[in-house]
């Protein structure tokens, strides 16, 4: 499964693999424990709900600076995949600022942002770093 979204979605991850402050994000041991601990089914609904309230709707509150740059993996996703904000969205993938987004574009973007996810997280999955503790770069988070 994994190896089809990473196929559906090459050319979005080649593109953004040329921009040097999108390719700057990656999760980090305590994201990855995070995951390990929820399991990717929570952390898609947490990333639905972060794209219903704080991107869907069609003047999200505080646009431009709603997502953190730390503090969940789904946000080190939205700077990654350059779905942070309604202003990234019209540049990068041409969605329109100032309308809702619909329901089939809201899962595209949960989609590709768990892809994203997947793709970092099972990089290193096995890794023992993830189940120790504390992580090494806790005090970033
Ligand atoms: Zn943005």
């Amino acid at each position: 499964m994994i190896k089809f979204k990473a196929v559906k979605y090459e050319k979005a991850f080649e593109r953004l693999a040329k921009s040097r402050f999108r390719s700057r994000f990656h999760l980090k041991c305590a994201d990855k424990r995070y995951i390990a601990e929820k399991g990717l089914a929570t952390i898609r609904r947490h990333c639905e709900d972060f794209v219903r309230k704080n991107l869907a709707p069609q003047f999200p509150p505080n646009d431009g600076r709603q997502t953190p740059m730390r503090g969940h993996p789904v946000f080190i996703a939205q700077h990654a995949t350059a779905t942070c904000c309604r202003s990234c969205l019209e540049k990068w993938w041409k969605i329109p600022q100032g309308t809702i987004i619909p329901d089939t574009r809201i899962k595209g973007i949960v989609d590709f942002l768990m892809a994203w996810i997947e793709k970092e997280y099972g990089e290193n999955k096995e890794d023992s770093v993830i189940n120790s503790l504390p992580c090494k770069d806790e005090k970033m988070l």
